[in-house]
């Protein structure tokens, strides 16, 4: 694949007039007035229907399951550590990655907060739940009805989540107790279903303990969600602190009600699905930032001429377009690797995220120096763009991780 097909350039076409419609109204709310994307989120959901195909999808999916688990064809009840396609699988996989494209290109917050409701927290429930959970949390997160959040970052514990994790479960008769803090967590503040991610404490060292991942709901004793922290950028995307204060919880929402499925083999599976969607919001914000510098250097005249046809401004424009072109690449090649039923591994997704990361954020400061003070102004686009780029280098997974990643792998 070296370019989208007519369909994908319609699908492409359809959410571009309702980003315009719809987002770029409200782009200036969305960044300073906090005001929470959950409505812009469900109206996209609902136009294009994806409601109601996550609702189909996830029927078709629980009749499978629960004709294996009766011993029939179809998928085992037990709970898999696959990463859970969130509703797109192989063949849908461009399906998927338009709109988080379009979207970036006006406002890539919104695909943070969608992005990890339905690609984290219900992707998780669907690979490791009961059916009984999926039926309970996953399919209202589907389908956007509900918001969810996946909270594995403490203030003490982020690229080394796992082995430094203090957040604890204790057993308690039938029941778990929990207790630990959680930071930087998007859609922490309004989230209505939470993945709550720590570790089995049974007296063992932390290194030995099990990693375990519980639902909790909104309200729940013991169970505090902050409010928006103030941060650089994604301000459509609310990020919050959750705090776990003896939550006790019933072995119904352990996820799999099992303490017996290893977490981090299903965890980079997860990593890898999460890398690979970072590309396509890093192509978002490069093809705003390049089509609005040309035509920004077309149009600026300085020293009698147009800005463009000066070389400086030239060498921009064009790093810009290799870094369009090597992010469209790599974003077709995770389609095709979908279509062919072979998903990217953590290395090579890990390749994909530093390069298409460091690409957006180099193109987005380009574009802010391109336009000159204005670049430096709110009223300009490229301005929130270069703010929002920035976390794409530090969030699943900092530049710094994926290289020790790309490097463990050839290394050995
Ligand atoms: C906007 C936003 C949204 C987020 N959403 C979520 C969410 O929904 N759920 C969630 O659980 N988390 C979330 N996070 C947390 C995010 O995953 C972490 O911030 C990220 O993994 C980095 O961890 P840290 O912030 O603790 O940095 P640290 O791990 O403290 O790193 C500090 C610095 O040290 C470097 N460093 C660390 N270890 C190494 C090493 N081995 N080699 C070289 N350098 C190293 C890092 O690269 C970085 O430069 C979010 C973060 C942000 C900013």
């Amino acid at each position: 694949m070296f370019e989208w097909s007519d369909e994908q350039r319609m699908i492409r076409d359809a959410v571009r007039a309702f980003v315009e419609a719809e987002v770029r109204p409200r782009r200036e709310e969305l960044e300073f007035g906090d005001t929470p994307p959950y409505e812009v989120i469900r109206k996209l959901y609902r136009t294009f229907g994806l409601d109601q195909m996550a609702r189909e999808q996830f029927k078709r999916r629980i009749e499978r399951e629960r004709l294996a688990a009766e011993g029939g064809p179809g998928r085992s009840e037990t709970p898999t550590v696959d990463a859970g396609d969130g509703g797109g699988g192989g063949a849908g996989a461009g399906f998927m990655l338009l709109p988080i494209i379009e979207l970036c290109r006006c406002s890539p917050g919104l695909v943070t907060a969608m992005g990890v409701s339905v690609g984290l927290a219900a992707a998780t429930i669907m690979s490791r739940g009961t059916i009984a959970q999926k039926e309970r949390w996953a399919l209202d997160l589907l389908t956007f009805e509900k918001v969810g959040a996946w909270a594995i970052t403490e203030p003490d514990s982020g690229s080394d989540a796992f082995g430094r994790m203090q957040a604890t479960a204790r057993r308690d008769g039938d029941e778990y107790v929990l207790n630990g803090s959680k930071t930087f967590i998007t859609n922490g503040p309004y989230a209505d279903t939470t993945i709550f991610i720590c570790k089995l404490d049974e007296g063992n060292p932390p290194e030995e303990r099990k990693v375990l991942s519980f639902v909790l709901d909104r309200g729940m004793p013991g169970f505090t969600q902050t409010g928006p922290m103030r941060k650089m950028g994604m301000h459509s995307s609310p990020t919050g602190m959750l705090f776990c204060d003896d939550v006790r919880v019933g072995r119904d929402r352990l996820l799999g009600e099992t303490e017996d499925v290893p977490y981090r083999e299903g965890a980079k599976q997860a990593f890898s699905v999460e890398r690979t969607g970072v590309a396509a919001m890093a192509l978002g914000i490069i093809e705003r930032c390049l089509e609005l510098c040309v035509d920004y250097a077309k149009t600026t005249v300085r020293f009698g001429r147009p800005i463009g046809e000066h070389q400086l401004v030239q060498e921009k424009i064009a790093r810009m377009e290799m870094h369009r072109l090597n992010t469209e690449n790599l974003v077709f090649r995770t389609i095709e690797r979908a279509a062919a039923g072979r998903p990217m591994d953590l290395t090579e997704a890990s390749v994909m995220k530093l390069y298409t990361a460091r690409a957006a954020m180099e193109v987005a400061l380009e574009a802010v120096q391109l336009f000159g003070g204005n670049g430096y102004m709110a009223e300009y686009e490229v301005e929130q763009l270069a703010r929002d780029a920035k976390v794409l280098q530090i969030y699943a997974g900092t530049d710094e991780i994926q290289i020790s990643q790309i490097a463990r792998s050839l290394l050995g």
